[in-house]
């Protein structure tokens, strides 16, 4: 019996891909990834991979130039995205993927400049950084796939944990009051804030697609499930529950303030567009109050 299972053992990858194109030929995405990269290491189950996707079909839409867009990501399951886009990627060490696109935004301002990461990475050890590249309206996309604990890392609790769930790090539930990210990212001067689930895929799709298109710093919450960690550790059912779970407790509000769009443990799930307002960026800001005035006092003779 066990020898039957090894010989029956499932293609490699490699042939995988061939048999996949000579079945149905090449993908219409894939021209934005690395396919020699795939199969990706995400978990059965895991949301990641369908925010990516709505990612690249957010890339596909928009008709934004590959060459012209760059993806940076910190550490975690969701910072290895980066690394199965045909772009220009930058995979960086923990919480720092928003300086890294901030110094590339301001040395390149004509590229498309996105980061991809996680709950962690953005609002944890990097946490200072995503808030003051939205006080300065740094003109970037950050999308932030948030499972409420570290994946990656063996399910810790992190800074979405609600009150009273289980982690490894809180076995027996959450003490701590977590972040509201939307709240978080309105509060330090978004000028685009919006949250879905991984269920809201074209919505997803739609609101990558203008939050790549919006001048600032603009940012979109996806609530994914972590099968592996958060989700088994919580007893919260099969990928599949979790999905319907997002269909059946999800509710489109695009009129709610940012402060009332809070989760807590197995809450209802605010979705939609929160903010979307216009502010100078800090391109915008620099070149009127240094570029020009350093200027003017030259043309004077000032130092
Ligand atoms: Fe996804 Fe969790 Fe697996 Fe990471 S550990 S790939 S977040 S399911």
């Amino acid at each position: 019996m066990r020898r039957r299972l090894i010989d029956a053992s499932p293609l490699s990858p490699e042939e995988a891909r061939t048999a996949w194109r000579e079945g149905h030929g090449d993908h219409p995405l894939d021209r934005y990834l690395k396919t020699g990269r795939i199969p990706h290491i995400w978990c059965p189950g895991c949301g990641i991979g369908i925010a990516f996707t709505a990612f690249v079909k957010a890339l596909e839409k928009s008709g934004a130039s590959v060459d012209k867009t760059v993806v940076v990501s910190g550490i975690g399951c969701s910072g290895r995205a980066a690394g199965y886009l045909n772009l220009d990627t930058y995979h960086t060490t923990h919480g720092r993927a928003i300086p890294f696109a901030t110094g590339l935004k301001l040395a390149r301002p004509e590229l498309n400049v996105v980061v991809f990461s996680g709950d962690g990475d953005l609002f944890a050890i990097g946490g200072n950084h995503t808030i003051h590249a939205a006080r300065r309206n740094v003109d970037m996309t950050v999308i932030c796939v948030n499972n409420f604990n570290y994946g990656m890392t063996g399910g810790q609790g992190g800074p979405t944990t609600p009150v009273g769930a289980r982690t490894t790090t809180t076995p027996y539930g959450c003490a701590e009051h977590p972040f509201n990210l939307i709240h978080m990212a309105g509060a330090a001067g978004a000028v685009y804030v919006a949250r879905w689930t991984v269920l809201h895929t074209h919505e997803m799709r739609d609101s990558f697609d203008e939050a790549m298109k919006k001048h600032g710093f603009s940012f979109v919450e996806v609530i994914s499930p972590c099968p592996t960690g958060y989700v088994r550790r919580n007893k919260l059912g099969t990928p599949l529950d979790l999905m319907k779970y997002y269909r059946d407790n999800s509710y489109l509000s695009d009129t709610l303030d940012p402060d009332e769009t809070a989760l807590s443990f197995n809450s209802r799930i605010a979705v939609g567009k929160f903010v979307d307002r216009e502010r100078p960026t800090f391109m915008d800001m620099y070149n009127e109050w240094i570029v020009s005035r350093a200027g003017e006092s030259e043309e004077k003779g000032q130092t």
